[in-house]
């Protein structure tokens, strides 16, 4: 856990830190991040759960963000986060603004889910589950993706595609917009099947 730690101590410069204090450099992410922590609160009637963890998601090694649709807790798996940054944006100069995207993203992405009830049933189908990503990924788009292209972040590559293709499908949760979340979910929906 000392190497996950560290990790996230040296690249994430307190960045969870700043949401739950209310200090993120960006308005209008702050204010989403507060709309949604009050509407967990409201459903749960306890504060809000971070839980950061030292091992990967049953599903794939490749999920960062999770929420428990039970307690409405956010788990973030750390060797997700830094396997990815070690593949994909060590090298990089924009390596830590990405990364910094890339946590707040999937930090309010999950908190999405849960504020809006995009949650699905523990036996869930792939339609369940492409139903519920689209609409999270649509809201995703529009409330964190859209505002840190539009301040100049870098977004990293498949943040990019996935603003992109909301973009360029139009309307919200069409038929262009769901299937290209399911190709997205490949991977994760064939091993929930
Ligand atoms: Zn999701």
């Amino acid at each position: 856990m000392a190497e996950a730690q560290a990790f996230w101590a040296l690249h994430l410069h307190g960045t969870l830190e700043q949401l739950q204090e209310g200090t993120y450099v960006l308005p209008e992410i702050q204010q989403q991040y507060e709309k949604l922590r009050q509407e967990i609160v409201r459903k749960t009637g306890q504060p809000l759960v971070f839980s950061l963890s030292n091992k990967c998601h049953t599903l794939s090694p490749h999920i960062i963000g999770a929420i428990s649709r039970v307690t409405l807790a956010i788990g973030i798996h750390l060797p997700a986060l830094m396997s990815f940054y070690a593949k994909t944006l060590a090298r990089d100069p924009d390596g830590d603004r990405k990364l910094e995207v890339l946590i707040v993203l999937n930090i309010l992405h999950e908190m999405e889910h849960g504020a809006y009830g995009y949650l699905s049933s523990p036996r869930k189908t792939r339609e369940e589950l492409i139903e519920n990503e689209a609409a999270a990924w649509a809201v995703s788009c529009g409330e964190e993706i859209r505002v840190f292209h539009e301040q100049g972040y870098p977004l990293p590559a498949a943040t990019a595609r996935v603003y992109e293709v909301w973009q360029s499908c139009g309307a919200e949760n069409n038929r262009c917009w769901k299937s290209f979340i399911s190709s997205y979910y490949a991977e994760v929906a064939e091993r929930r099947e």
